[in-house]
């Protein structure tokens, strides 16, 4: 079992230090568990209301730490990653920072419309308000663009838009199917995200019809639980393997210094 996405308390609303996740990753016997924490936004010069990413003055400190845990261990193998916001009009600025050596691997994640932060409950009430069809369709371009940056080894919980529930009745299809085909351009994975299990929808991030998509055009995937405890770490994880396995994937992605290597499912 691979875990590539976990986060700390560097980011400000997660808890536990990097060894306390490391030790989660122990006990719960996992191949290899990759850190990525949320990437600072205020490189971005983006500030929200409330801190909900790693300070850039903390970013040093989360290199050297996860590098330093990295190279003393092998069982589970620890992997350099980070959760990276894609905000449009500012990633030329982080360009150089993302291309640090050390790093295996980079999620690009979708959590911002304009200023809208549509992932966090307090805001939720605001798709009630909207046409979720035009809500859908400017997330999944976000995402779109985000592919077409050439920063990202892997889209984070690619269809997030739909964590509170709110979908529109129409389908969907079309829509993925566009952001698959960017995301195959590009080259990169789709994360399996298991939190989409514990968020209001219920459901696993992609949702399984959009995963048979990504089956059938050969998108590579890796699997993350999203885990802001480290009693999270790997949470159901077994779910995500057990779907990857009724849409046919044989093999799950990993990384080591933005190098994909492919790994059979047990
Ligand atoms: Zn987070
Ligand atoms: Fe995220
Ligand atoms: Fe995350
Ligand atoms: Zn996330």
């Amino acid at each position: 079992m691979i875990d590539y996405h976990v986060h700390t308390s560097l980011c400000h609303h997660a808890c536990g230090t990097i060894e306390d996740y490391y030790r989660a990753a122990c006990e719960k016997g996992l191949m290899e568990i990759g850190f990525a924490d949320h990437f600072p936004l205020e490189m971005m010069d983006y500030r929200p209301a409330r801190p909900v990413t790693m300070a850039a003055r903390e970013l040093p400190y989360y290199l050297a730490k996860v590098e330093e845990l990295r190279e003393r261990s092998a069982d589970p193998a620890v992997r350099l990653g980070a959760e990276v916001d894609f905000i449009p009009g500012k990633m030329k600025k982080i360009r150089e920072v993302l291309a640090d050596p050390r790093f295996d691997y980079l999620l690009g994640s979708v959590h911002f419309m304009g200023d809208w932060d549509f992932t966090h409950p307090q805001f939720q009430e605001e798709f009630g308000r909207c046409d979720l069809w035009k809500v859908y369709r400017d997330y999944f371009d976000l995402v779109k663009d985000a592919c077409r940056s050439g920063l990202f080894d892997i889209a984070a919980h690619i269809d997030v838009v739909k964590k509170f529930g709110y979908r529109p009745s129409s389908d969907l299809r079309p829509l993925w199917q566009a952001v698959i085909d960017e995301v195959k351009r590009a080259d990169m994975c789709v994360e399996v995200n298991t939190a989409g299990l514990a968020a209001p929808v219920g459901e696993i991030y992609p949702a399984p019809e959009f995963l048979r998509m990504c089956r059938r055009r050969n998108v590579p995937v890796s699997l993350g639980s999203d885990a802001h405890r480290p009693e999270d770490v790997g949470r159901n994880l077994d779910q995500a393997v057990a779907l990857l396995k009724a849409v046919g994937y044989q093999e799950v992605a990993t990384f080591s210094r933005r190098c994909r290597t492919m790994v059979p499912l047990e």
